[in-house]
């Protein structure tokens, strides 16, 4: 019998969506992985629990307030426990084989880079690090001869559809989009719109961020620009087609006129599991994909008057130097006042729209450039919204 060879897993967001759908792959295959270390924001009850159930060597908290709380929790278990951006970064630095970056937000880009620095196996599905950074990733996973490989969806289709395929080839990348709650709603309707009906997706269960990202289109945005990033064919040969069932996740068009897909079920378990098992395959408990139940699966243009953030993010693509991580800081500011119901639906994609066309800063050549644009496009942001 083949003996099992156990690999080392740091979780970076250990408690979110991604995060736990990650832990339930790893506690089906136990003696597959060793966790080095699990993290979370404030939510140290979750994270004790999960740090106590895979044996992890340390867990951190970002949100200091909470570290005593951790440590209490943990207190005989012989985890180390740490709090703060600094311990974060340090988390990610333990060299772990393979690290999940789950983090929300840009929140997520220093551990991420940090764990780019150890030149091992990164498994993206913060896309906002990689929308803010842009190129200084990219160079820094170059250097450091890193791999980084696509959990988010779409590129993790598209990664799967390039393989053993020639990038100079493609003649196009198209990327698919369920169109979110909102899909057929009106303007009038839209301006209406609640927290609560933007975070119920139609088909996936995601963090609450990105699924008012799903709602307004941005996430199909931040999507374009990670592609650009991840699979660097040209802005001119991504495309976004809606596809309400979410079934087909993104396809590659060759010159010779074949197409490739990717299809499967909308369980974020499936790419996961792609990237943990890569270059080979495991189980998941996923449902097989059943065509003929399905029926039908059906494709349209996307409607960028009612959904602007998908044209904000080409433009900012396509502007690039730090236009993307303006975008992206400005609709975290943005998505945030909305959940906090202290802006409409529809003024996300508007005040990103008045974020970017302030003057925009010189492009990052660094991480600490980067966390400068981030920081001051939020003061921006905040202040063309009126929050204090
Ligand atoms: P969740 O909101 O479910 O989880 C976010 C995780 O990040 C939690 O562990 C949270 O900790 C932690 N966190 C939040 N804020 C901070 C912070 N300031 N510093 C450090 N840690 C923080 O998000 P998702 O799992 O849905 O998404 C994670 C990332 O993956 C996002 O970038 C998203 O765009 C991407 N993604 C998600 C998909 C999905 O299906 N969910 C699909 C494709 C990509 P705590 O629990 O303590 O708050």
């Amino acid at each position: 019998m083949a003996e099992t060879v156990t690999r080392t897993i740091s979780i970076l967001g250990a408690t979110g969506s991604i995060g736990s759908s990650t832990l339930d792959l790893i506690r089906r295959n136990r003696d597959e992985w060793r966790v080095v270390a699990l993290t979370a924001n404030g939510n140290a009850g979750e994270l004790a629990r999960l740090a106590r159930e895979f044996g992890a060597e340390c867990v951190v908290v970002a949100d200091e307030t909470c570290l005593p709380e951790l440590r209490e929790l943990l207190s005989g278990s012989g985890i180390e426990a740490a709090g703060g951006a600094q311990a974060l970064c340090e988390a990610a630095s333990r060299g772990a084989e393979v690290t999940v970056a789950a983090i929300v937000g840009c929140a997520g880009l220093a551990p991420t880079m940090a764990a780019i620095e150890q030149g091992r196996v990164v498994a993206l599905a913060n896309k906002e690090a990689l929308v803010s950074a842009g190129d200084v990733m990219t160079a820094a996973v170059a250097r450091h001869g890193a791999t980084l490989l696509p959990v988010d969806s779409e590129h993790n289709a598209i990664f799967q559809c390039l393989a053993g395929n020639d990038p100079a080839q493609v003649r196009a990348i198209t990327l698919t989009a369920s169109g979110g709650p909102f899909r057929e709603w009106t303007w009038e309707r839209l301006e209406q719109a609640t927290p609560a009906e933007a975070v119920r997706h139609p088909n996936w269960d995601m963090g609450a961020k990105i699924s008012v990202d799903s709602a307004t289109m941005m996430n199909k945005g931040l999507e374009l620009i990670e592609a650009f990033h991840l699979f660097p064919v040209g802005l001119d040969k991504l495309r976004i087609v809606i596809h309400p069932q979410s079934v087909v996740h993104s396809l590659v068009e060759f010159h010779d006129r074949s197409t490739l897909a990717q299809l499967g079920p909308s369980d974020m378990r499936v790419p996961i599991a792609s990237i943990l098992a890569w270059p080979g395959r495991m189980e998941t408990p996923c449902e097989p994909l059943d065509l003929a139940a399905l029926g039908s699966l059906t494709f349209h243009a996307p409607d960028e008057l009612r959904f602007p953030a998908t044209r904000l993010a080409r433009e900012a693509a396509g502007a690039g130097g730090a236009a993307p991580a303006v975008l992206n800081a400005a609709n975290e500011v943005a998505v945030a006042a909305f959940l906090a119901g202290q802006i409409a639906f529809t003024h996300i994609a508007a005040n990103v729209e008045r974020v970017l066309a302030a003057d925009l800063p010189a492009a990052p050549a660094t991480l600490d450039d980067v966390l400068v644009i981030d920081r001051d496009a939020r003061a921006v942001a905040r202040e063309i919204l009126e929050l204090a």
